[in-house]
């Protein structure tokens, strides 16, 4: 506790986990959008934001989405994901990436992560595959369930990348379309990439504790010209653009982002490299204040990648994970919210009786996995 509290400043009220920074063209653009009446559906931001997001990420298209969550689905449906489907994903996540799959009426597979990742363990997720994955005409089935297996899901967990490469080869090998939920990973990179540029599609959050915040807000990330234009047409409640003739050809959704929110993040977006760089600051002190500790480790960014450091989070030592109430417990005496990671996903009520693979490296991440103050502005 004192190696935290060296690192992060006196303050009465307390340090919160994440806050989010508004030192940029914030007030000058969210103005412009108010004065200009444009504040809603239609609007020049939305097309700035996601110009400057192709720009920042390096992917083909890019949509805006009133959250991450809608992105997600978004990218669910986009990849074929149908009612009665099974897809592999990750039991440690934020519970969007879950419930996303669920409101295509598909199934949760749950698969263990990487210690040394936080995100999906391809290696092992190839064994479980080996044993449970069947090829039929139609598709790749579950045996045991009867069920096909409509796609994977990997999370970047704090912004750190999961192992792309193995992952991407993994779902050739067995043709089935790779989503990254890249919620929390804006800025990082996988060997060189950034982020949900690897997968068949990608998904972005802005809301208020990410790296970077529209208010509320998200993004569909691909290459596929097809699919970017369809992502467009669900999020705009699939209306068939005219004049004044209003004509829908499928279940559209409005998971369209508001222009206000745009501006807020066209604003936002010109800081993220200052941002970063604050993150990695940040990083490095809490990396040097504890590595004295025998009890703890900073979890550091893999190799070969460039993580956001979303949230800088710390590992417990095996013997030490009894301990983490008391810990959290001391953080908050003192002001300083920190937070365990989620309670693992097949814990849910909602999701207790999903299939899945063994997850014994999830529940011991799950229980020693603790979360510091993050905020840009304490670097
Ligand atoms: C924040 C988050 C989401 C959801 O994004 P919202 O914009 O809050 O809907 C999804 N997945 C992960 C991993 C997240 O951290």
């Amino acid at each position: 506790m004192a190696a935290a509290r060296a690192v992060l400043p006196d303050s009465a009220e307390g340090v919160p986990l994440h806050e989010p920074s508004f030192k940029g063209n914030e007030w000058r653009y969210v103005k412009d959008c108010i004065d200009s009446g444009w504040v809603s559906s239609a609007g020049t931001y939305v097309t700035r934001f996601e110009d400057a997001l192709r720009q920042t990420t390096g992917a083909g298209h890019a949509i805006a989405t009133c959250n991450g969550t809608a992105a997600l689905h978004l990218c669910y449906l986009l990849a074929g994901v149908e009612p009665g489907s099974e897809v592999i994903a990750p039991a440690l996540t934020f519970v969007a990436t879950i419930n996303a799959l669920a409101y295509c009426g598909a199934r949760p597979h749950f698969a263990d992560c990487s210690a040394l990742t936080l995100g999906l363990d391809p290696e092992r997720l190839a064994d479980h595959l080996e044993r449970i994955a069947e090829r039929r005409p139609e598709g790749l089935y579950n045996k045991e369930s009867g069920r096909r297996i409509a796609a994977v899901v990997c999370t970047h967990v704090f912004g750190h990348p999961a192992d792309l490469d193995a992952l991407v080869t993994l779902c050739r090998r067995w043709e089935l379309p790779l989503i990254e939920d890249g919620a929390e990973a804006l800025g990082s990179l996988y060997g060189g990439r950034h982020v949900g540029t690897y997968g068949l599609l990608g998904a972005l959050s802005f809301n208020g504790n990410k790296i970077l915040t529209t208010g509320g807000g998200g993004a569909v990330l691909t290459d596929d010209e097809a699919l970017a234009r369809q992502a467009k047409h669900l999020s705009t409640t699939a209306k068939l653009d005219h004049a004044w003739r209003y004509d829908h050809d499928a279940l559209g959704y409005n998971y369209r982002m508001p222009n206000l929110n745009a501006a807020l993040g066209c604003a936002q977006l010109e800081q993220l490299d200052g941002f970063l760089a604050a993150k990695r600051v940040l990083a490095a002190r809490y990396g040097e204040a504890l590595a004295p500790l025998q009890g703890v480790r900073f979890v550091a960014e893999p190799p070969g990648t460039r993580s956001n450091y979303w949230l800088c989070s710390i590992l417990l030592r095996s013997d030490c994970r009894d301990r983490r109430e008391e810990l959290l417990e001391a953080l908050h005496r003192v002001g300083l919210h920190a937070r365990p990671v989620w309670k693992p996903m097949h814990h849910l009520p909602m999701y207790a009786d999903a299939p899945r693979m063994d997850l014994q490296v999830t529940e011991d991440m799950a229980a020693r996995l603790v979360s510091l103050p993050s905020s840009v502005a304490l670097a």
